[in-house]
């Protein structure tokens, strides 16, 4: 059934962006309500052990998702299970429909989007995807246990999931197109110090090939980046870790972007090229992508978001 619902503050998303909006959107007064996507409690879902949350040296992502969530309920935000499919920003009150049919009418709008993989466009790469290609290793990794496997990358993310894969596989090829990593050094360290682990320098992928019936990976071919010598793995696992892009598609018409998509706001701000519109977390974040600063940017964006709201009164 259709319903309209007004809000002072609509927050979207539910990674550590919009809860902790919602937790500093509650206590501002403003009855928020946070619309939680198809993915609630965000990227950190995903993950095992987090060990950079100031206040828990070690703590599993989806659980601090949850305490999140518990923590922004019990101020008083309100949690729906929707997922916004359109946004019109072009007037106030804002508009933002539900998949759920449900038209959320806001007074200031907090994006909290966040970020999801990206993946090479290879035909292969799609055909296997769910059957041995993947972009996530806690979500996958257990299926390949004692098996040869691939990473594909060179960041944070290609390292952290090929250290994560050691815990299953026999064997993981690192590939990356170059000859030197741009992950944080304590991950590269980690990574070199692994013996289960062989990176394999100045290769690309260009083809997983498998059997169709079932359909399943067996190998990969990957090209020299100098000489073009092109050469087979055998492999049950492709993981696809080259970063993420900015979950943009509600804004991207609407509000200035760059970067590859990452929502702009102004200098030591949350705010976006719209008034009463304000960006926190990965969304805008092209440099750290951090859980901790995804949660700062959501705190400035609810007491950005409440200045503007009693300016407005
Ligand atoms: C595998 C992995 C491991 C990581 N490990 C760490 C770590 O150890 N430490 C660390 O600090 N960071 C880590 N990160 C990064 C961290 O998870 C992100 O920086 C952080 O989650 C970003 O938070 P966010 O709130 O901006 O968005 P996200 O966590 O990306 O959440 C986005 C939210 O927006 C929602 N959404 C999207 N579109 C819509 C829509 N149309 N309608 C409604 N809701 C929508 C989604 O459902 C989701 O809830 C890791 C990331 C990954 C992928």
């Amino acid at each position: 059934m259709s319903d309209t619902r007004h809000t002072k503050l609509l927050i979207i998303g539910s990674g550590p962006a919009g809860y902790t909006a919602g937790v500093y959107g509650s206590r501002a007064m403003l009855d928020p309500i946070l619309v939680q996507g198809i993915e609630p409690g965000g990227q950190l879902t995903t993950t095992t052990e987090v060990e950079n949350w100031p206040g828990d040296t070690e703590v599993q992502g989806p659980d601090l998702m949850l305490r999140m969530e518990a923590h922004t309920k019990a101020m008083g935000t309100e949690i729906i299970g929707d997922i916004i499919t359109d946004l019109d920003l072009s007037k106030r009150p804002f508009t933002a429909i539900g998949d759920s049919g449900t038209t959320y009418m806001a007074d200031a709008v907090i994006l909290a989007t966040g970020a999801r993989a990206k993946w090479l466009g290879l035909d292969t790469e799609e055909k296997f995807k769910g059957f041995g290609v993947s972009a996530c290793a806690t979500c996958d990794g257990f299926f390949y246990k004692g098996q040869e496997i691939v990473v594909i990358g060179g960041g944070n993310t290609a390292v952290e999931e090929a250290l994560f894969l050691t815990n299953f596989a026999s064997k993981v090829t690192l590939i990356h197109r170059r000859d030197e990593l741009r992950a944080e050094k304590i991950l590269i360290d980690r990574l070199m110090k692994n013996d289960k682990i062989e990176p394999l320098w100045f290769h690309q992928l260009i083809e997983v090939t498998g059997t169709d019936m079932p359909l399943g990976v067996e190998g990969i071919k990957v090209k020299h980046t100098k000489t073009g010598e092109i050469t087979e793995i055998a492999c049950k696992g492709v993981f696809v870790a080259i970063g993420h892009a900015p979950a943009n598609e509600l804004v991207i018409d609407q509000l200035e972007t760059h970067m590859g998509g990452y929502v702009v706001t102004k200098p030591d701000s949350t705010a976006t090229s719209i008034p009463g519109v304000f960006a926190a977390g990965d969304l805008t974040d092209h440099l750290y992508r951090q859980a901790v600063t995804s949660a700062g940017m959501g705190c400035m964006a609810a007491l950005e978001a409440e200045r503007f709201l009693s300016e407005q009164e």
